[in-house]
């Protein structure tokens, strides 16, 4: 008789909240939808409370193994300080002999090997452990097939993209603009662009790719990822829009303040301003935000860091290390005016409660992909303000293709910054015009037809079905080898 081959994935998440909350989610959803046994392993720079939260909010499960490997620091290194995408790929290299150790030690050795797009430096040992290999992409489809396609991208053509600023131009997608694209392509030569053409070259070299996404948000575009996989064009193994995972709310344990506060107000009137786990802007601009909210009238929750000149300063940014709110980054008399109508959070917020919460209408966000897909799944219309990575892609996606969030614009002239006349009028747009009423509409649309993607017989659902038949033939074969 056939025994079934219960498959095991090990999953690597790599440093940052945006990395491991969505590979959390697709851990637990192999492991109670599709028969895995599932161990995660968490790459992570230093002890940072928010990290053991959210696993913490995780562990309601048992059964899902996570191993929190331990930390790469950065601070006794000398040198610059490296760049954010250098940081999550050193620590992800610097992880490896502790996560071959962790599996050697393993009692039940997993099978597959899921990374997201850090994490193709793994591949190697996942190969000879004998695992097969997956990379889930916590993003949109678009900037997938964008991805997928750069190592057959014509080189004449990114050349006039990064020189001439032409659209690059991606088969059966929206081409994308110079003024949306991603920082590989702004020299074709270098190590930026050099590194990610290798990650692409890894990645299409997996036995199959997951993509945080479903067929009805992105037709063209998870219609084209699957078509650059057909018979092996670009990628090895197939491509599957296994999406919209995201954190479900907690039954309220304890009653956070901010939750309390949105208690008190009607319903669709708060703003929720928020830029992720890393972003962070110019005290100049933070100035002219909180000026902006105050003139747009409109009641708003604010999630503040210390202002920063690099955008991206924020990451790994540990949540013990400061509470309060230092006043002075924030306009003189601020706080204090607009202590009835809003709530400034510092650091972090439960951004998935907030938006969740009946009294949220309207999302300030920095487009990163898992705050579009909370944003989406709550029907909350957003005022798109991408600084880094793919966001303003995913802010081009939002505004243009979708028609569910205004988007910010800065100004040349004074700084370079957003102004508070041009955030006020954004934020009203959102919540007040019939501009908002409309978005709202679409939204719930987009929200019921994540669900069916994901019910019993939706396409994502059927897509991870199929992966796991190719992980359960995979452990059947290498059970056939070592049986000779
Ligand atoms: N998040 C949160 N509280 C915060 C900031 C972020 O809970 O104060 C969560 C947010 O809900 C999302 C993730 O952290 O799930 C951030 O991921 P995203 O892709 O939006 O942006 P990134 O942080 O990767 O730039």
């Amino acid at each position: 008789s056939m025994v079934t081959a219960k498959p095991h994935a090990a999953l690597l998440a790599s440093p940052g909240m945006g990395h491991l909350i969505p590979t959390v989610e697709l851990g637990k959803r192999l492991l109670t939808h599709h028969g895995f046994d599932v161990t995660i392993f968490v790459v992570t720079t230093g002890s940072s409370t928010t990290t053991s939260q959210i696993l913490q909010q995780t562990s309601n499960l048992s059964s899902l193994n996570i191993v929190v490997l331990p930390p790469i620091d950065f601070s006794s290194k000398p040198g610059p300080k490296p760049s954010l995408g250098e940081q999550v790929v050193v620590a992800i290299i610097e992880s490896l002999p502790l996560l071959h150790s962790s599996i050697m030690s393993m009692k039940l050795r997993p099978s597959t090997l899921i990374v997201d797009i850090f994490g193709t430096c793994a591949f190697p040992m996942a190969r000879e452990f004998g695992m097969s290999t997956y990379v889930f992409f916590a993003t949109s489809a678009w900037f997938s097939a964008v991805t997928i396609y750069v190592p057959v991208i014509d080189k004449k053509m990114e050349e006039r993209h990064a020189n001439n600023h032409e659209p690059l131009f991606i088969p059966g997608c929206e081409s994308v603009r110079f003024e949306d694209t991603l920082e590989p392509f702004l020299s074709v030569v270098g190590p930026v662009y050099e590194g990610y053409l290798k990650a692409a070259q890894d990645i299409i070299s997996s036995d199959g790719i997951l993509i945080n996404t479903w067929q009805d948000l992105e037709p063209a575009s998870t219609k084209a990822v699957r078509e650059l996989s057909i018979l092996g064009r670009f990628t090895k193994g197939p491509v599957y829009p296994v999406g919209p995972l995201v954190r479900n709310i907690e039954p309220r344990q304890e009653h956070k303040a901010v939750l309390r506060w949105l208690d008190g107000q009607p319903a669709d009137s708060v703003i929720y301003v928020s830029f992720g786990s890393g972003g962070t802007m110019s005290e100049a601009q933070m100035k002219e935000l909180a000026l902006g909210l105050e003139l747009s009238q409109q009641r708003f929750v604010w999630v503040v860091r210390p202002p920063m000149e690099d955008e991206t300063s924020g990451a790994f940014f540990d949540v013990a290390k400061g509470g309060d709110i230092a006043p002075e980054y924030l306009p003189d008399g601020f706080l204090e005016r607009t202590k009835e109508t809003g709530l400034v959070v510092p650091l972090w917020a439960p951004q998935a409660e907030i938006l969740g919460h009946p009294s949220t209408g309207g999302f300030v966000t920095h487009c990163g992909w898992n705050s579009v897909l909370e944003s989406i799944l709550n029907v909350v219309p957003m005022v798109a303000w991408p600084l880094y990575a793919e966001q303003k892609m995913n802010a081009s996606l939002l505004e243009e293709q979708l028609r569910v969030a205004v988007r910010a614009k800065v100004a040349e002239e004074g700084g370079r910054v957003v102004s508070k006349e041009e955030i006020a009028m954004l934020v009203r747009r959102v919540m007040v015009d019939e501009e908002g009423v409309t978005m709202r509409k679409k939204l719930k649309e987009m929200k019921q037809s994540g669900h069916v993607a994901l019910s019993n017989l939706g396409s994502s659902y059927e897509s991870l079905c199929q992966m796991t038949k190719l992980c359960e033939l995979h452990v059947q074969g290498s059970k056939a080898k070592a049986q000779g």
